[in-house]
């Protein structure tokens, strides 16, 4: 019979690499904590209606790649990205009403129907902060100088900060003329989608993935042009407090990502772009001033980010050594095993990671698992030196080996793989 197969595009991911997850995943979580953020956990399912309010009608992410389905008479949507869900939450509890300013971070999976590719697949986790309340600048150079920290302890090398201001409503009224004055000589030569798109959100026209309509846009006003006073000094109060912090960016006047309900600050992170190719953008965030109020709460400006954790991963440094457990026990022979078992049980209450051979295996087959799992120490439980008393205590990378009294193996060991720098 055929075996089955994961969804395209949704992966496992295997035993041997969560420790790189669990490790990025705490250094996120031991960040947002130094920052004063809090963890949320939204549903992975929201009303299909959210998504379209909140990112917006026409965008990609709304008109092609949401996994939606009916059940029974409602509308559900899988979540495409976190910051909707949060929105909704902030106000679903009146979260405004108790906290002038509410900082969240959380990580999960998100759902797009994309065409799978190298660091694009249809089921990936992104691990995302929003703070809401607050309108910046001060904040937004906050997140983008702690997201460089962050960058650089995980070991991404060369990651660069992108920065546009989208503006507000009247800035991108007008700007939005412009942009469509300046296409619509354009138009034939424009892709199917952005032709359509000419008349119901041109700004996306500049996010286009089509390479000819890159080639258009190169040459297009720039939102820049067009920010309202007001506008102009939070984008330039954003630009000296990033100067002030030493923190690198370039302004790029054309970006302005996927999702449409960004105002003002805009960034993105890129990085690793010799491993990751056309996917460097490793983060992506911005605010989006107007959602909470466009969602039927009160007027609250916010500002968030999303990192795509499997792109992280691909550009991070790998961790060190894979450890399983610290010690293997190896019962020689049948009778042995239960005293290999006790054994176990001991070492693991005393604090070591510890693993008993229970297969009845060959010496050698048990010191290469004992190798193959990471182990600093085998200690082998035989039946003659258990009736005299003693087992023998093997430490792997020096190839050396001490009878030691059975009574004193478990304090023993615990010293020497704390020594030897173990995993428990
Ligand atoms: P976005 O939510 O589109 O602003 O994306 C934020 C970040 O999430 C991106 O910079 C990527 O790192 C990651 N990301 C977005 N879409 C995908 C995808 N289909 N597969 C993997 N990572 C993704």
């Amino acid at each position: 019979m055929e075996p089955l197969r994961a969804v395209r595009g949704m992966n496992d991911v295997l035993p041997g690499e969560t420790p790189s997850w669990q490790r990025l995943e705490a250094a996120f979580s031991r960040m947002a904590g130094l920052h004063g953020f809090c963890e949320v956990r939204t549903p992975y399912v929201e009303p299909t209606a959210l998504f379209a309010r909140a990112i917006g009608e026409t965008t990609d992410v709304v008109e092609k790649e949401m996994y939606s389905f009916v059940h029974h008479d409602d509308a559900l949507t899988l979540r495409p990205e976190g910051t909707a869900g949060a929105a909704r939450a902030y106000i679903e509890h009146k979260v405004h009403d108790r906290e002038p300013v509410t900082r969240w971070w959380y990580i999960g999976p998100m759902f797009r129907a994309e065409r799978p590719a190298r660091g694009r697949y249809r089921q990936f986790f992104q691990a995302g902060m929003e703070i809401f309340g607050d309108p910046g600048p001060a904040c937004d150079a906050e997140l983008i100088d702690m997201l460089m920290g962050f960058l650089g302890t995980i070991g991404v090398r060369e990651a660069e900060v992108l920065l546009n201001s989208l503006g507000e409503g009247e800035s991108r009224a007008r700007y939005r003329d412009a942009l469509r004055a300046f296409l619509l000589p354009h138009q034939d030569a424009l892709s199917v989608d952005s032709r359509r798109r000419l008349d119901t959100n041109p700004l996306r026209i500049l996010d286009s993935k089509s390479e000819q309509d890159q080639e258009i846009v190169k040459t297009a006003p720039t939102i820049l042009e067009h920010l309202s006073d007001a506008d102009r000094a939070h984008f330039d109060g954003l630009r000296r407090l990033l100067d002030g912090l030493g923190t690198p960016y370039r302004v790029e006047p054309r970006l302005v990502r996927g999702l449409d309900y960004y105002t003002r600050t805009l960034f993105e992170i890129q990085g690793a772009k010799d491993k990751l190719g056309a996917q460097a953008a490793l983060l992506g965030g911005g605010r989006y001033d107007g959602m909470i109020e466009s969602l039927g709460g009160p007027a609250t400006p916010a500002i968030g980010f999303a990192a795509g954790i499997e792109r992280l991963l691909v550009a991070a440094d790998p961790p060190a050594v894979k450890r399983v457990v610290d010690v293997l026990v190896c019962p020689l022979g049948q009778a042995a095993l239960s005293k290999g078992l006790e054994l176990g049980r001991e070492l693991r209450r005393s604090g070591t990671a510890t693993e008993v051979e229970c297969r009845g295996a060959s010496m050698k087959s048990m010191l290469r698992r004992a190798n193959a799992l990471g182990a600093s120490i085998a200690v082998v439980v035989g039946d003659a030196e258990l009736s005299a008393g003693i087992v023998q205590m093997k430490e792997l990378a020096a190839h050396s080996q001490q009878a030691v009294p059975r009574d004193q193996i478990v304090a023993l060991v615990a010293r020497r793989v704390a020594e030897l720098g173990g995993a428990s």
